[in-house]
């Protein structure tokens, strides 16, 4: 058995981590080390899929939650927009290899364009 991940431990209440959003599927917490005014994490509730890639793959529906989830955590925290954002791989700064979303919002003008 491997060990369950961060997300899940949080899930779980292993670990403190206020939980905004929860549905079936999916749930939705603040990033613990936020990169924008609003940084939430959006995440399955399995851990079947390490990133987005195989998560497409796999459950197509699954991945539609999530978007449906980020849009909502936009509608509560932000002004309904939003900055989404899948790492995938190490190289391109993945740390948790249980599939998230990055929900971004209430940028500032200056970080509108690039990244
Ligand atoms: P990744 O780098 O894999 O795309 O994103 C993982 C994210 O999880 C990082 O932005 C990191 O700040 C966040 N994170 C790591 N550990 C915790 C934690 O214990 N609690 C919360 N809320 N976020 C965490």
């Amino acid at each position: 058995m491997t060990e369950p991940s961060i997300f899940t431990r949080i899930l779980r209440g292993d670990i403190p981590g206020e939980i905004l959003l929860e549905t079936e599927t999916v749930f939705a917490i603040r990033d613990i080390n936020p990169q924008a005014p609003l940084h939430v994490l959006v995440i399955p509730k399995t851990e079947q899929y390490r990133d987005v890639t195989e998560l497409a793959a796999g459950d197509a529906p699954l991945m539609a939650d999530m978007v449906a989830a980020a849009k909502r955590i936009a509608e509560e925290h932000a002004n309904g927009e939003y900055r989404l954002i899948f790492n995938n791989g190490a190289s391109a700064a993945q740390s948790v290899f249980h599939v998230h979303a990055h929900v971004l919002g209430n940028l500032p003008e200056d970080r509108l364009i690039g990244f």
